[in-house]
């Protein structure tokens, strides 16, 4: 069953953030409707979408923005940060160039966004593992250093999506709920 007739406790926007082609927009394809297209082709404009989960006997709407492209002209608008009471920092594990840029990304967030946003780094595309080009001693480093939470993920091949969804959910409930 759907979104009808449920009560809604909490609606918690959370936004994605990183470099272009990173695997943001099939993150949140395989979290909101476990699907994953092989050819996404990103539409500019800015899209959300929305899954229902009880955390702690509560019913929370996610609400999951993604950039939809705007980030190849570094276009991404204040207006997409605001509400925001969590954020998902995503590189691609087989291209440093992204992880590279992930404290550029984590500066304009910080700029922009509630100092309370809850941030997880997020090295997606660990189905590659023989091309990996990051370590994940480095980006632990990185996330503890700038007080983040870290995990490695697949959206192909749904590894560890759901968990940090769930993860960062459950953080913010703990700080809005
Ligand atoms: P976005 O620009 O950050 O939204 O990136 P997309 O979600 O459009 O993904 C960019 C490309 O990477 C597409 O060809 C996807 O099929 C591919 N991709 C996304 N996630 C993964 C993943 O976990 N593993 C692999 N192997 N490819 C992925």
């Amino acid at each position: 069953y759907g979104d009808y007739n449920q009560k809604i406790d909490y609606v918690f926007k959370v936004v994605l953030i990183g470099d272009s082609a990173v695997g943001k927009t099939q993150l949140l394809a395989r979290f909101a409707r476990n699907a994953f297209n092989v050819d996404s082709k990103a539409t500019i404009g800015v899209e959300f979408q929305t899954k229902t989960l009880i955390i702690d006997n509560k019913t929370v709407k996610a609400q999951i923005w993604d950039t939809a492209g705007q980030e190849r002209y570094r276009a991404v608008t204040s207006a997409y940060y605001r509400g925001a009471v969590g954020a998902m920092l995503v590189y691609d594990m087989t291209k440093r160039q992204s992880f590279d840029h992930m404290a550029r990304w984590l500066e304009e967030l910080r700029g922009h966004a509630d100092k309370n946003i809850v941030i997880m780094l997020i090295g997606n595309k660990c189905d590659l593992s023989s091309l990996r080009a990051v370590p994940t001693e480095d980006a632990e480093e990185f996330a503890q250093r700038e007080n983040l939470f870290f995990m490695e993920t697949s959206a192909l091949e749904s590894t560890n999506v759901e968990t940090c969804f769930l993860t960062i959910l459950t953080k913010i409930y703990q700080i809005n709920g």
